[in-house]
């Protein structure tokens, strides 16, 4: 793009930004955003965010030359951001084959899945870690035990808000399964809480999103919350 006083775009960032502003795709920090980023641009990608997070090392007046362990940092958090604590963003939707769920024995029960998270406020960039209660009352498929937690991790790896996090995660399940009665409690710790601001030592917070039976049938909501404490009392957290 010439015009803007020789401006150029010179970075593969700001090309994909230009092109999901045109197609007013939202790139928030809690949005995935995998259409529009390949795997071979991850490792552009990684090299420009190096340079990015050597500048802020700089600017810190940390010693990234001398101080051996501040050398490769800006690439180790470059690394980090894009194949760890933000992977969900980069990554596709995890593929969950769904076998069906038709036949007269067909299983009618409710089915609840207890997800380990690690998640990232969107805030201060801190560690959420936590547990999410998945119950789902089985529609006409089924998908694999593993994937609900496969789901809820691709929508944890990112930066969010608990409260968002929560919905995503109900969201995608009710995608991959079909089903309209989904329950999502997620109980985490927050280190924006705890290493920062107010320096709680628990900052236990808990979000419920209730679709559905989960929302409009009693019986269901008590047995939802009768399965997470039984859950509890097993792993106790
Ligand atoms: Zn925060």
């Amino acid at each position: 793009m010439y015009g803007d006083g020789g401006y150029r775009e010179a970075y593969l960032a700001d090309a994909i930004r230009f092109k999901m502003k045109r197609d007013q795709k939202r790139f928030w920090a809690g949005d995935n955003i995998s259409d529009y980023v390949t795997e071979e641009m991850k490792h552009k990608l990684i090299d420009e965010a190096t340079e990015a997070f050597e500048l802020v090392l700089d600017r810190l007046l940390i010693d990234r030359e001398t101080d051996p362990n501040s050398q490769g940092t800006a690439r180790r958090l470059a690394k980090m951001y894009f194949n760890e604590i933000m992977s969900g963003r980069y990554e596709p939707t995890p593929c969950a084959t769904a076998f069906p769920n038709d036949s007269e024995e067909r299983y009618e029960g409710m089915l609840v899945v207890r997800s380990e998270l690690r998640s990232m406020c969107s805030h201060h960039h801190q560690p959420v870690n936590g547990v999410a209660y998945i119950g789902i009352i089985a529609a006409e498929k089924l998908i694999g035990l593993s994937k609900y937690t496969r789901i809820a991790q691709w929508c944890a790896r990112r930066g969010t808000l608990q409260e968002e996090l929560c919905n995503d995660i109900a969201r995608e399940i009710m995608r991959a399964t079909g089903a309209k009665d989904v329950g999502v409690y997620v109980q985490a710790t927050h280190g924006c809480c705890e290493n920062r601001g107010i320096m709680a030592h628990s900052s236990l917070t808990q979000t419920t999103v209730l679709k559905g039976a989960f929302k409009d049938d009693v019986g269901t909501k008590k047995e939802f919350f009768d399965n997470i404490k039984l859950q509890q009392d097993f792993a106790p957290r």
